[in-house]
């Protein structure tokens, strides 16, 4: 390993750039490579952005790319990928949830020959019951629905080896679900066990209506199961029909009894519109997805990229 960069997505956080560079700067101080510090400015509208700034002033391992506006986390990621410099990557949160100490341990296992080096929680302080639920939740559905394997309880806090990195620039999807590019690129995977820690300032970016969201992309771009389901189910409720058409009218020519039943029928016909709704809903979604990657537009703008041999990125 020559060159490991430190890669920091950072939206509104101008509260925690201090206390995460002294983080970074005493761990990167306890490892034998070099570090390139790269801070992904997604787009934040306080004093996130001066604030690196100055700090890049003083030490020449930051780098900065500045997008042109606020596009997630999952792009900002993928920006880094193609700004970093080093062979060796760590995504790693601004907020400091992710603990910095565990690096010394990543490379380690990563020198031992892994290309996928993530950290797994065993607790979460801090979150909400709602949060962890929902969070379990995610994990356990994305896990179920999905054809590639999804690490549970795993965010982007992971170290990659050069294999890996050059793999997840091949991936030119629009719709990005990072969770699940980790997962689809395959490579040998080590899982290293830590305690999350409570955000040390600010809030998270995170709401309810952005989670539902990267569920039903993280759904939606790695498996067709939920196709499958409708059909199968379209195919259980014609059968199920069709033999009680069948009881009905041999009812009532053998029987002679009447057709009677005005809830039975208003439930069937709820049920089956709703169900309609709903799969032309999970057909919507694909066909979203299929628009916006037809359009082929790029994935990110970059707005500036400050780097501390005043190089300018030829792309910019
Ligand atoms: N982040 C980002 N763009 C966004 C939202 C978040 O780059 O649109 C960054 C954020 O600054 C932080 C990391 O992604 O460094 C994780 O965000 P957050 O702590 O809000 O998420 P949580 O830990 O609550 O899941
Ligand atoms: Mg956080």
């Amino acid at each position: 390993m020559k060159l490991l960069t430190i890669m920091i997505p950072v939206y509104n956080e101008e509260e925690c750039i201090n206390k995460l560079y002294l983080q970074l700067d005493k761990v990167s101080k306890l490892l034998t490579c070099k570090c390139e510090f790269l801070f992904i400015n997604d787009g934040s509208f306080d004093k996130t952005l001066e604030l690196i700034v100055k700090i890049q002033q003083s030490d020449s391992r930051i780098s900065i790319v500045d997008l042109s506006r606020n596009y997630g986390k999952e792009i900002a990621m993928t920006a880094g990928l193609d700004y970093m410099k080093g062979d060796t990557l760590v995504i790693i949160d601004a907020d400091l949830q992710d603990n910095p100490e565990l690096l010394p341990i990543m490379v380690k296992e990563i020198e031992n020959g892994y290309d996928d080096v993530y950290a797994q929680r065993t607790s979460r302080k801090g979150e909400s019951w709602l949060k962890k639920t929902t969070s379990f939740l995610f994990y356990r559905i994305l896990a179920i629905m999905s054809s590639v394997p999804i690490q549970k309880d795993t965010g982007d806090f992971r170290m990659l080896s050069f294999k890996a990195i050059q793999a997840l620039r091949r991936l030119g999807e629009n719709e990005r679900n990072m969770k699940g590019l980790f997962s689809f690129i395959g490579f040998k995977k080590k899982a290293i066990y830590y305690e999350r820690n409570e955000r040390i300032a600010g809030k998270t970016k995170w709401n309810y209506f952005k989670l539902i969201n990267l569920a039903i992309r993280g759904i939606t771009a790695f498996s067709m199961k939920p196709l499958r389901i409708i059909s199968v189910t379209g195919l259980i409720i014609s059968l199920a029909s069709f033999a009680f058409l069948l009881k009905v009218v041999i009812k009532a020519i053998f029987f002679g009894d009447p057709v009677a039943g005005y809830p039975s029928m208003m439930s069937a016909i709820l049920l089956l519109g709703g169900l309609q709704l709903l799969s032309i809903g999970v057909l919507g979604e694909y066909l979203g997805i299929v628009f916006s990657e037809t359009k082929k537009r790029p994935i990110y703008f970059v707005n500036d990229y400050i780097n501390s041999n005043s190089e300018k990125n030829p792309d910019v």
